[in-house]
C-alpha cells in the first residue's frame, strides 16, 4: 500500500522485479585475478559494466546484459588461494564508487558485514580501512570473507582494522577522509522472500519502528567521524522514503543544530547517465539516487546519497 502510493504507475513493474530472482554481478578480486577468470566470464556472455563507462575505478564487475538471467558459477580459489570473485548485487557497488576513495585516504565502513562493500573499498586501495559491524556473528562472517579474498600483507593494523562496536556510539571525530554508512534497513527484497527472522514479523515491530532513528544516529556518527572537506555516503537497500531521504534530511538538521556540522548534498545525477545501460534509476528522487528493480535489470533496490562535510 505504501509503495503503490509512492511509485504510482511504476509500482507494478518494481513489484514484479522484487518478487523475481535478482541479478548478481561478479566483483573481480584484484588481489588474485588472472586473465583466465575474466576470459571465462566473457565467454559466458558477461562483461565488465564499469569499464564500459567513463567512470574511472580500479574495480571490475562482470554482469550479464539486460534480459539475460544467466547465473554465475560459484567463485573458485585462484592465485595465492584467494577466491577469484565475489557475487553481489551489482548496484551495491554504486555507494563505493560514489565515495571516490583514493590511495591516500583513511576510510571507515561503519556497518560493514558481510563485507561486499568492504572488499570493494580495499580493492580501491585506500591507505587505511576501519571496518565495523555491531553484530558479532556478522562480524565473524566479515572476517571470513576478508580472509578468503584479501592477501596476508593487508591484514595488518596499519592497513585494516575490524571492530564490532555500536556505530551509534562511534567515538572517533573528524578522523576519516571517507565514511560509508550502509545502514540496516527493511531490506525490501530479502524481506519479501525470506520468512526466517523477517523484520516484518509482529515480534520485530518495535525494531522496525525505530529503524529510521537508528539510521539517523548512524549517519550522524558518520558525519562526525569524517574530516571537514571529507565525504560520507549513506546507503540502504529499501525503497522507503522514510528510511532514505527523510533520514538524510533529519541527520543533516541534527548535525547542524547539535554539533555545528555543516554539510552539502553532492549531486550524483551523472550516475544515472553513466550507468543507465546496467541499472534503472528513479527519475525524480528528491535527494540522492535510487536504483529500482526491473525485470530486465533486476538489481536493487539501492538508495545512495553523498554528503560533504563543510566544517
Ligand atoms: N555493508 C554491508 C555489505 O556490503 O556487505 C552490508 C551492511 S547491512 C545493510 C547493515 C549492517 O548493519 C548489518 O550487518 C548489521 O549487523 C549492522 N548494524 C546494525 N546496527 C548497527 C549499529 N548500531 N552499529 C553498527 N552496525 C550495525
Amino acid at each position: 500500500m505504501t509503495y503503490s502510493a509512492q511509485f504510482g504507475d511504476l509500482w507494478p513493474s518494481v513489484r514484479i522485479g522484487l518478487l523475481s530472482e535478482q541479478k548478481y554481478g561478479a566483483l573481480i578480486n584484484n588481489f588474485s585475478s588472472e586473465e583466465r577468470v575474466t576470459g571465462d566470464l566473457r565467454s559466458m556472455g558477461a562483461s565488465d559494466f564499469l569499464h564500459e563507462t567513463p567512470h574511472t575505478s580500479d574495480l571490475s564487475c562482470y554482469t550479464f546484459p539486460r534480459g539475460d538471467i544467466t547465473r554465475f558459477p560459484p567463485a573458485r580459489s585462484g592465485a595465492r588461494g584467494l577466491l577469484e570473485y565475489y557475487l553481489l548485487d551489482a548496484a551495491s557497488l554504486l555507494p563505493v564508487l560514489a565515495l571516490s576513495v583514493r590511495p591516500e585516504h583513511r576510510a571507515l565502513d561503519l556497518c560493514a558485514a558481510p563485507g561486499g562493500k568492504t572488499l570493494a573499498l580495499l580493492m580501491e586501495s585506500c591507505r587505511y580501512l576501519a571496518a565495523n559491524d555491531a553484530s558479532l556473528s556478522r562480524c565473524r562472517r566479515l572476517r571470513r570473507v576478508l580472509l578468503s579474498y584479501i592477501p596476508q600483507e593487508l591484514h595488518s593494523e596499519e592497513r585494516l582494522r575490524v571492530t564490532s562496536e555500536d556505530g551509534t556510539e562511534w567515538p572517533e571525530e573528524a578522523v576519516y577522509d571517507r565514511v560509508l554508512v550502509d545502514a540496516p534497513c527493511t531490506a525490501d527484497r530479502h524481506s519479501l522472500l525470506e520468512e526466517e527472522n523477517n523484520i516484518f514479523n509482529r515480534m520485530r515491530m518495535k525494531e522496525r519502528q525505530v529503524l529510521p532513528l537508528l539510521q539517523t544516529q548512524l549517519l550522524l556518527s558518520g558525519l562526525r567521524a569524517v574530516v571537514p572537506g571529507g565525504d560520507v555516503v549513506y546507503s540502504t537497500c529499501t525503497l522507503s522514503t522514510l528510511q532514505n531521504e527523510c533520514v538524510v534530511e533529519r541527520a543533516l538538521g541534527l548535525a547542524a543544530s547539535e554539533y555545528g556540522i555543516r554539510t552539502e548534498v553532492q549531486d550524483l545525477r551523472c550516475f544515472r547517465e553513466i550507468f543507465k545501460k546496467t541499472f534503472d534509476f528513479q527519475k525524480d528522487c528528491r535527494l540522492g539516487e535510487l536504483v529500482l528493480p526491473n525485470l530486465t535489470a533486476n538489481y536493487g533496490p539501492l538508495y545512495l546519497c553523498k554528503l560533504r562535510r563543510l566544517h
